[in-house]
């Protein structure tokens, strides 16, 4: 008979935590979760599946305007947000109840409450403060969007409500340069909405290769994105129907909707982790060693609340290996090297490997090969839309180390070049990989030639007014 209610204690049922607790219920464990919101966490309830859903829904807009140049005629599309929306919520509530019933089914124990540490191995429940005890603690808490501090702030939004709108606004600033400020942009645009960017840096997509950011950027502003960089919001005025944004030059904004995209943080705060000796770095993160051991020896953290790489299949690998490792007798470490991801603006990104500031630093020989061209199907549809592809290569080994591709379906292809620089995949073996043709793909192993870049600048002038868009909300 064990001393405690349960072997392991797992507070978040996020990504991170069902992986986790399904896997170590798996290997035998007494396993309970707390969840203090809906059970699956921010990826299927506020993050990747409905975000991606809204960006299927805001594409469709290119899709009609290139039929015609298919000899498509497409009378009256109308657009209905209420429609999406609630589409969208029945895909969530389903998803929701598949994760809990990963978790039932594995024979974990569902908590739908907070939950915070009382000592290193008592957990008390926010429900009814009942005390509930765990030999082993998983924090998998994940984290939540930060707003900055600008008077005002109150009113804007962040990427949580928006996929809460009960109507979608005619226009919108989104304050922020990341991933989702960008895939948020695109989504409005996409959708209609008339759609600013406001980024206190240089550039969008701070980290990423220097290509996709311009090559983005200069898409951005061809689809009329009012993408304003160097630029700094000060204040939010509510008006009878609006908002008046002032941004720190003076310059003013009249929008329907602000949504901050400037950044998440842990959920660690009043948790009781640091009055058990559990060390948080200066953002509030978990620190953990390369086992997702926390200070505490019996306490373990994974995911975003770490804030080591802040993806859904990472939270998964590391739940997975804690509980392998922990709980199955078949320790492993999952190795944050060479993870591949995704920007899911239009048009898309995707990458794996270093981009090419880094790589030049490590690998003082290296090649670079880039492509830029208008991909097979804009040459009918008319669409000025251009495809950036780039290999970076060790030119001592020959190995590729980096992979970045801007243009349709990146996410897909860049998903299967992650398989071959994993294993290794030097530029040979890409030469040597026959071309699928016709494919914007086969580009990846048709590049013969190092090039110089070859794309012009991104325009420095926010685009004129954009055109309407036929909707009904
Ligand atoms: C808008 C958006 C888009 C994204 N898109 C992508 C994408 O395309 N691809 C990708 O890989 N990643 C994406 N992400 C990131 C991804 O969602 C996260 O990396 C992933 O969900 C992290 O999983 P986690 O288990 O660490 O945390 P979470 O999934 O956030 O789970 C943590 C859970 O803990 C709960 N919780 C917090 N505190 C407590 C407490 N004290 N007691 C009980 N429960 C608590 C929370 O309610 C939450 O459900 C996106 C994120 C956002 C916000």
């Amino acid at each position: 008979m064990s001393d405690y209610d349960f072997d392991l204690f797992i507070i978040g049922g996020g990504s991170g935590g069902v992986r986790a607790g399904r896997i170590a219920a798996g290997h035998g464990a007494m396993v309970a979760v707390a969840e203090e919101y809906r059970f699956g966490g921010t990826c299927p309830i506020r993050g990747c599946i409905p975000k991606k859903l809204l960006v299927y829904a805001s594409r469709f807009r290119d899709e009609f305007e290139d039929a015609e140049g298919y000899g498509w005629t497409l009378k009256g599309t109308r657009f209905d947000w209420p429609t999406l929306k609630a589409n969208k919520d029945r895909e969530v509530e389903r998803l929701e109840g598949v994760y809990r019933r990963l978790l039932e089914g594995a024979g974990a124990k569902c908590f739908d409450t907070r939950a915070a540490l009382a000592d290193a191995n008592t957990v008390v429940l926010a429900a009814d403060g009942r005390k509930v005890t765990a030999r082993t603690i998983l924090i998998a808490t994940g984290g939540h969007p930060v707003k900055p501090d600008v008077p005002g702030a109150e009113h804007a939004i962040t990427s949580n409500e928006a996929f809460e709108l009960e109507e979608l606004p005619a226009s919108v600033l989104i304050v922020g340069g990341g991933y989702i400020a960008v895939e948020f942009a695109g989504i409005f645009d996409g959708l209609g909405v008339e759609t600013t960017l406001v980024y206190r840096g240089e550039k969008i997509l701070r980290g990423f290769d220097e290509d996709l950011r311009d090559g983005l950027m200069a898409e951005m502003f061809k689809r009329e994105i009012d993408v304003r960089v160097n630029a700094e919001i000060a204040a939010i005025e509510k008006n009878w129907s609006d908002y008046t944004v002032t941004l720190k030059d003076g310059s003013t904004l009249e929008v329907e909707c602000v949504m901050f995209a400037t950044g998440r943080t842990a959920n660690t705060a009043a948790m009781g982790l640091e009055k058990v000796g559990v060390k948080l770095g200066e953002h509030g993160e978990v620190l953990v060693d390369g086992n997702s051991r926390s200070s505490v020896p019996n306490i373990y953290a994974v995911g975003d609340v770490t804030d080591r790489v802040n993806l859904t299949p990472v939270a998964i690998r590391e739940g997975h290996a804690f509980a392998d490792s922990v709980f199955g007798k078949k320790p492993w470490a999952f190795d944050h090297e060479m993870i591949p991801t995704a920007v899911f603006s239009t048009p898309e990104v995707g990458t794996v490997g270093l981009p090419e500031h880094i790589a030049c630093q490590r690998f003082p020989k290296l090649d670079i090969y880039r492509a830029r061209f208008r991909p097979l199907k804009n040459t009918l549809s008319g669409r000025d839309e251009f495809a950036v592809l780039k290999l970076l290569v060790d030119g001592a080994t020959d190995k590729v180390v980096g992979c970045h591709m801007l243009g349709p379906d990146a996410a897909e292809i860049v998903q299967m070049a992650a398989i071959a620089l994993r294993m290794g995949a030097t530029k040979a073996d890409f030469d040597a990989t026959v071309a699928l043709h016709p494919s914007i793909a086969e580009e990846f192993v048709t590049m013969r030639e190092k090039r110089p870049a070859p794309h012009p600048p991104p325009p420095k002038t926010p685009p004129k007014k954009k055109k309407g868009y036929d909707e009904t909300s």
